[in-house]
């Protein structure tokens, strides 16, 4: 039975989708945004979780790893993934709860039965599922075959993607979905590359061939500062978005919420020293991209 690695199910969730949404995160991504506010979705596999707050520096997760993957150096704790079994023994051994483990399986009929919880919300607001992550299109075969249940059993679907997967899959899975919220997080293709990891021509084209195939999409933009937060760069989306027939936008201001996150999971953070965004911020972008003749939404 196929299964998939979930990290959060999030009930209420008003912003990704219409009305009241369960917001269900699947670990895996290929992209590696410097700015991820959920770092933790990266691998698609169980992961250990350190929180430096919690720790009293005990050393009884060292102690118990017959792996050698968790060390303290200098007095600091440290966690090497590709030494670690997945065992759990320090999570068990932790008597503060600094360690948490990152992740759980669920075959899909598992998570209808999360999913129908909430039924009555979904049935008075409009509302439904939004599959995210990661990427939620990274566990293909589990991702599938949930959205075929969910469409099967009457649900509104969205999923929240980066649009970095094969066109190939994409078509199987277009027919479940009812709305699909696609990132680009730089118009330009150097620029992508350099922080997200990947370029951006697969996800352009996939977007465009959407949009040729009158699927209900919004563009997604994640505001960062330093990086996609520029008048010019505003001016070329709007040239990018426009000549594929794109219509819809949202603007997602910059915050730090995965902060705490990339440091527990012992990464390094690089926008400790940047201050979160607000609507005022991101207002002359939106102004530029609605003189394309878009239609635009800031927090999406
Ligand atoms: S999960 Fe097991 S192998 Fe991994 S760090 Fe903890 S004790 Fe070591
Ligand atoms: S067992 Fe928990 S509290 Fe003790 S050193 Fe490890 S993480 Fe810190």
């Amino acid at each position: 039975m196929t299964k998939g690695l979930v990290f959060n199910i999030q009930r209420f969730s008003i912003h990704d989708g219409p009305g009241i949404r369960t917001t269900v995160f699947l670990k895996g991504c290929p992209l590696r945004c410097r700015w991820c506010a959920n770092p933790e979705s990266n691998q698609a596999e169980m992961e250990i979780l350190h929180t430096p707050a919690e720790c009293v520096s005990c050393r009884s997760c060292e102690a118990v790893c017959r792996y050698g993957a968790i060390r303290f150096q200098n007095g600091s704790f440290h966690y090497d993934a590709s030494l670690c079994t997945h065992c759990f023994s320090c999570v068990g051994a932790c008597p503060t709860h600094a360690l948490a483990v990152e992740g759980s399986w669920y075959t899909v009929s598992e998570l209808m039965e999360e999913i129908r919880k909430d039924d009555p919300f979904y049935k008075k607001t409009g509302g439904g599922v939004t599959l995210s992550g990661g990427e939620p299109l990274f566990q293909e075969e589990f991702t599938k075959e949930l959205l075929e249940e969910l469409k099967k059993q009457g649900y509104h679907t969205n999923i929240e993607t980066t649009g970095y997967t094969s066109r190939e899959y994409l078509e199987s899975v277009v027919p479940f979905l009812d709305l699909i919220y696609m990132d680009l997080k730089h118009p330009d293709s150097g620029e992508h590359l350099k922080k997200t990891g990947v370029p951006n021509d697969r996800i352009i084209s996939n977007m465009e061939w959407l949009l040729k195939q009158k699927v209900p999409l919004v563009v997604r933009i994640p505001v960062i500062p330093r990086f996609n937060h520029s008048r010019e760069t505003a001016r070329s989306y709007g040239e990018l978005l426009t000549k594929i027939h794109a219509r819809e936008v949202h603007l997602l201001p910059f915050h730090q919420f995965g902060m705490g996150k990339w440091k527990a999971l012992g990464l390094k953070y690089d926008y400790e020293n940047d201050k979160t965004m607000h609507e005022e911020d991101v207002r002359e972008m939106a102004d530029i991209l609605k003189g394309y003749g878009l239609k635009v939404q800031i927090n999406g």
